[in-house]
């Protein structure tokens, strides 16, 4: 039996300054534990890669603390479009949606994309259509209402600004969940969700939907999920480059991710982070925000769960 590892993200940034209480920290690091565990005992079982990091951003689209699928921050329309993706790095197979409202787990539906339609990115109408082909249950807006999302929301409604999850600050929380896993036949996989940004309008889609933007699978190479400020990772092609850096320089998953993250989408002017495995299932999580939520554990006994640095 192979090594075999998970690692999770829940956004880079932290929360404003005087927002986070040691009980609000228990509670972000419980939720990410449930979601690792869950993921972890799947891999135990000798379920695949892609089993896990699906089934480790359901139960992080499932919290509200998230901006993903429940947690998801509001648009320009008081609405909630969401954006997700998820790469298997045996085949190279692909699956995203994005713009998509209602859908309690779009995690599920990005999987769905890539296992039962012909295609790899399906968006707005056309995604909500996929959907219900597929019997997807439409959630209310209720269901997605979050008080503290809102507000955050007011504050900004009918401007034009737009704003990353949690922050007062434009760059200086995002909220984005994300899962990579190696399982015990050395088969990696990358899964990302997100909500996007508050009060995003004009069909705004960020990287996390974009295969090689935020996301990215590869055995040969690595699994990416990303977390930060879109833009900069669209520019960035953040993920993939990472993997580049692995098959053409010769790098360690460790030295491509921090190339790209500590450097590389800083001098572009981007913040934010990453999670990363390779197919020996080993685990690198940089960011250059002050914290990321985060957590990883492996088939060797190392297990962590973080926020800060
Ligand atoms: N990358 C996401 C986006 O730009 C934001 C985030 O990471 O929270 O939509």
């Amino acid at each position: 039996m192979k090594n075999f590892s998970i690692a999770i993200h829940g956004g880079a940034g932290t929360l404003v300054k005087g927002m986070m209480t040691p009980k609000l920290e228990t509670q972000y690091k419980h939720d990410l534990k449930t979601a690792l565990d869950a993921a972890y005992t799947f891999l135990e079982k000798g379920r695949t890669a892609i089993e896990a990091v699906e089934v480790a951003v359901k139960f992080l689209e499932d919290s509200p603390l998230f901006n993903a699928g429940k947690g998801s921050v509001f648009t320009a329309t008081e609405s909630h479009e969401m954006d997700a993706s998820i790469m298997d790095g045996k085949t190279l197979n692909a699956g995203a949606v994005s713009l998509i409202t209602g859908i309690k787990n779009p995690i599920c539906l990005a999987r769905d994309v890539m296992e039962r339609s012909e295609h790899v990115f399906l968006a707005g109408e056309g995604a909500m259509q996929f959907a219900k082909e597929l019997s997807y249950e439409i959630e209310k807006p209720s269901y997605f209402y979050d008080e503290f999302r809102h507000k955050q929301w007011l504050e900004i409604k009918g401007t034009d600004s737009f704003q990353l999850d949690h922050s007062t600050k434009k760059d200086s929380k995002f909220g984005t969940v994300g899962a990579v896993a190696c399982d015990q036949e050395g088969n990696i996989a990358a899964a990302t969700s997100t909500g996007g940004m508050t009060n995003k309008k004009w069909g705004r889609v960020g990287d996390s939907p974009m295969i090689g933007a935020g996301n990215y699978a590869n055995n040969a190479t690595c699994a990416i999920s990303c977390t930060g400020s879109g833009e900069f990772f669209i520019r960035g092609v953040v993920a993939y480059d990472v993997s580049c850096l692995m098959e053409h320089r010769g790098m360690s998953l460790q030295e491509a991710s921090d190339e790209v993250i500590q450097k590389r989408i800083l001098s572009i002017g981007g913040d934010g982070g990453l999670i990363a495995v390779d197919a020996k299932g080993n685990i690198a999580m940089p960011f250059n925000t002050e914290g990321m939520y985060r957590a990883c554990k492996t088939s060797n006994g190392k297990e962590t769960i973080a926020i800060y640095k």
